[in-house]
């Protein structure tokens, strides 16, 4: 494109609090033909909140403390709706001695003596803890597109959280409006399988690749570029920076991290998803005005 389009072209992304980060960015976003969302903090809102609370074999207020004190160290959003509940539940608060952040799949802490594990069922299988029961309830859960937590305590699951993060406002009409421009839209997540199709069945996503360890998430948008697509990818968190490399074009959520706002090559200030096809959509415009 003309210096003077990619000026017009940056212009009106930056009107919107879309602001690629070169030239080579907006060139490339009129190329795109998939766009690969990241699915907490990106579609959802990023705040999520617990909604199921599961005790087995274990008093309740006693295992929301453990659960609570082991999340208090970790940095995951998840772990926020956590400590965020059992603060709000006035149980007794405990300290964590040592924590493990296992990236992607939870967290192992010792608390009073005892050594918690909390996070998906991949955790539990790596430290050989059998689900039991609980692994219907979690079943329950991950149908109605919540994520399901284990609380683990010295090898035993004693019980299963439900996490809810709401869908943003316009998520559903972004993905409409990609539709619209014959764009296919996937959606990538660390979270379970029956969670995330849940919540892609409701934006109607065309397709879902879920449980993604983080490491692997960047191998996942390679996989899509071999089959010979143009890809955007659009995350927010620092799981994201890789495949948001890896991708044409990597556009971040204003409201991400900083590592994730670096990585990219179009921010998107308003954090708002519809700013993707906006985006997209300056792109084409800006490479029209070259021919
Ligand atoms: P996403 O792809 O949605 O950003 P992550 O890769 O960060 O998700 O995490 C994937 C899954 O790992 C979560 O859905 C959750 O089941 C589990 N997990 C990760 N960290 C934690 C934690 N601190 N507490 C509980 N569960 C966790
Ligand atoms: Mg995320």
């Amino acid at each position: 494109a003309t210096p003077t389009a990619i000026m017009v072209g940056s212009g009106l992304g930056a009107k919107r609090g879309i602001l690629f980060k070169n030239a080579t960015a907006i060139e490339t976003a009129a190329r795109i033909d998939t766009v690969v969302f990241d699915k907490t903090g990106t579609l959802t809102k990023g705040e999520p909140e617990i909604t199921d609370v599961v005790v087995d074999g274990m008093d309740r207020d006693r295992a929301l403390a453990l659960a609570g004190a082991a999340e208090r160290e970790s940095e995951h959003p998840l772990a926020r709706a956590v400590v965020n509940y059992v603060d709000a539940a006035d149980v007794p608060r405990l300290r964590a001695t040592a924590f493990r952040n296992v990236t992607g799949i939870g967290a192992l802490a010792e608390v009073d003596g005892h050594h918690v594990a909390i996070g998906n069922r991949r955790l539990m299988e790596s430290e050989n803890i059998e689900v039991g029961e609980l692994g219907q309830r979690r079943d329950q859960i991950a149908s109605g597109g919540r994520t399901a937590v284990f609380v683990a305590v010295d090898g035993r699951v004693v019980a299963v959280l439900g996490i809810a993060d709401a869908v943003r406002e316009t998520s559903e009409a972004a993905i409409r409006a990609l539709h619209e421009s014959g764009v296919e839209v996937v959606m990538l997540t660390g979270d379970n399988r029956a969670t995330a199709e849940r919540i892609a069945a409701e934006l109607e996503i065309d397709t879902v690749i879920a449980e993604v360890l983080p490491e692997d998430k960047a191998m996942e948008i390679k996989k899509l570029q071999a089959q010979g697509r143009t890809v955007a990818m659009v995350g927010d968190g620092v799981n994201d920076s890789p495949s948001l490399v890896q991708a044409d074009v990597g556009i971040a959520v204003g409201a991400g991290t900083d590592v994730a706002i670096e990585a990219a090559d179009v921010v998107l200030m308003r954090s708002d998803p519809l700013d993707v096809p906006v985006a997209l959509t300056i792109g084409r415009g800006t490479l029209r005005k070259m021919r």
